[in-house]
């Protein structure tokens, strides 16, 4: 985790109600305990979601007891849910109007927020939930507003937009959330998020999300909320920082030929292999064996002699690979592994961030190496924005290639903004070592893009934006857009918000 996301100082609002909670601590109550309806609590069945985590558990009885609520969370907390299932429990789907808006700083965040409003409110019968970003056409959002949408999901400055345009209407707005408000900060949308704040209802209930509590996002607070509540969620003190991560984008079918490839190619000293199910486990164990390669397994079939035995002929090293699930491997005391392996996807950051908290340590490099399905791309990206770390595409160590493949494709054409640039957004920024420089550098160099198209490059904390005179964007994306700058892999799309 990033400095900035542990710093919980700096806040100029009297907390009068802090809740502190602990992202490890486990949670006593259930959802249906919250208080939940039954079509909620149906879908979070659905969704495997077993017992809130810790800022739900404390979140959601405040939102139903009618309080603004302050949550200092971050992205992997289950901040969605905590403000998303009391939102949708609140709504009158018989009404059209927008009665809930939720503000994000980025169209990514944007989407990622209106998937999961979806897909909890998927057993809630009339409930529309539509997104409205930057970047994509206005009309078709203004056709989707026209039709109801009891909620809207919004970056700043598309809302703006859509307010002055007067297809959206705040009156009723009677729930509204900023999501990541520093990230808003960050990106000068504060005075917007004011207005936008002015234009709902005074009775309205308002929430507050951001990982850090600068100056400026205190001030709106204690502007412009109502007694809030302040829930923290102390992030879990892992480091990351010293580990190599890398995805590997594969088809279902093609699982364990290439986890055979990957583990061929790193040839780890010792690597812990994560599956999500015991079946998986014990089947992946077999296959793994079949192959001729060295492994043991640890799931919750075995008795207790069993897995004693793998874990000392692991802890001995007598075997490279450990294959295990989550449950298996809680409370190991496997702390040095050079290489943990995702086989399956975690369904929450936070487990990602434990399973790989396993290596890495003691001053030397781990690798991390995951596996995504094409439907996981999302999913993957929450977890690339918890870490606030660049998870490139795998290569094998011992190729070192100039320009890996492309992580990802643009999904619409390019629209330059009025003065006919394009904004690009690159996913790193002064922690990762970017200065002006580089971007510049890249661009003219790498791209081979003549200086005079840049319009602007701005590196800010944890990524950057450049805008380029229309005709090179598409240009820069491609010859970019997975390349190594200052050693790491980079991504750079065109910015949406
Ligand atoms: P968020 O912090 O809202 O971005 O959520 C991070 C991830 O955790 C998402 O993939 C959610 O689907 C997942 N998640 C949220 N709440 C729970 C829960 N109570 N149990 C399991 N997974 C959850």
């Amino acid at each position: 985790m990033s400095d900035s996301a542990q710093n919980n100082g700096e806040t100029a609002v009297e907390e009068v109600d802090a809740v502190q909670a602990d992202a490890t601590e486990e949670v006593e109550t259930s959802f249906a305990e919250l208080g939940l309806s039954k079509e909620l609590l149906q879908t979070l069945d659905e969704l495997g979601y077993e017992k809130p985590t810790p800022i739900q558990a404390k979140a959601i009885p405040e939102l139903f007891g009618g309080h603004d609520v302050i949550g200092q969370a971050q992205t992997g907390s289950g901040k969605t849910a905590a403000f998303g299932l009391p939102l949708l429990d609140y709504l009158d789907p018989s009404s059209e109007e927008t009665q809930a808006v939720v503000l994000t700083p980025t169209r990514e965040l944007c989407i990622q927020v209106t998937q999961a409003m979806r897909a909890y409110a998927e057993h809630l019968e009339g409930v529309e939930v539509v997104a409205v970003f930057g970047g994509a056409p206005i009309r078709e959002q203004q056709a989707r507003l026209r039709h109801g949408a009891q909620v809207v999901v919004a970056t700043v400055g598309r809302m703006m937009d859509l307010i002055s345009r007067q297809s959206l209407v705040l009156t009723s707005a009677r729930y509204v959330v900023l999501d990541e408000a520093d990230e808003m900060l960050d990106l000068g949308f504060i005075e917007d998020v004011e207005k936008i704040l002015r234009m709902c209802p005074s009775g309205r209930q308002t929430l507050l999300f951001s990982a850090t509590m600068p100056e400026p996002v205190a001030r709106l607070a204690q502007t412009y909320m109502y007694d809030p509540v302040t829930i923290r969620v102390t992030p879990r003190k892992l480091t990351v920082d010293s580990v190599e991560q890398a995805y590997v984008m594969v088809e279902p079918k093609d699982k364990l030929q290439r986890v055979v490839e990957v583990l061929k190619a790193e040839e780890p000293e010792q690597a812990i292999i994560f599956c999500r199910t015991k079946i998986g486990a014990a089947r992946l164990d077999r296959a793994l064996s079949d192959k001729g390669l060295r492994v043991k397994a640890l799931h919750g079939d075995l008795s207790q002699g069993q897995r004693d035995g793998v874990m000392i002929s692991f802890k001995e090293h007598k075997v490279p690979l450990l294959v295990a699930t989550d449950i298996a491997a809680r409370g190991l005391d496997i702390e040095h592994v050079t290489h943990v392996i995702n086989y399956d996807l975690p369904n929450n950051p936070e487990i990602y961030v434990h399973r790989i908290g396993r290596t890495g340590r003691v001053g030397r490099t781990g690798r991390a190496i995951t596996f995504a399905t094409a439907k996981q791309r999302e999913d993957l990206k929450t977890i690339e924005r918890v870490v606030k770390a660049p998870i490139g595409e795998w290569e094998p160590p011992e190729e070192r290639l100039e320009h890996a493949p492309r992580p990802r494709r643009r999904e619409r054409p390019v629209e330059p903004d009025d003065d006919g640039t394009v904004k690009l957004f690159v996913n790193r920024g002064r922690r990762g070592g970017i200065e002006e420089e580089d971007l510049r550098w890249a661009i003219t160099e790498g791209a081979v893009i003549p200086e005079e198209a840049i319009a602007s490059v701005r590196v800010l904390d944890r990524f950057s934006f450049v805008e380029l005179e229309a005709g090179e964007a598409e240009k820069a994306v491609e010859f970019l857009d997975g390349t190594k700058l200052k050693g790491k892999q980079i991504r750079m799309e065109v910015a949406r918000s």
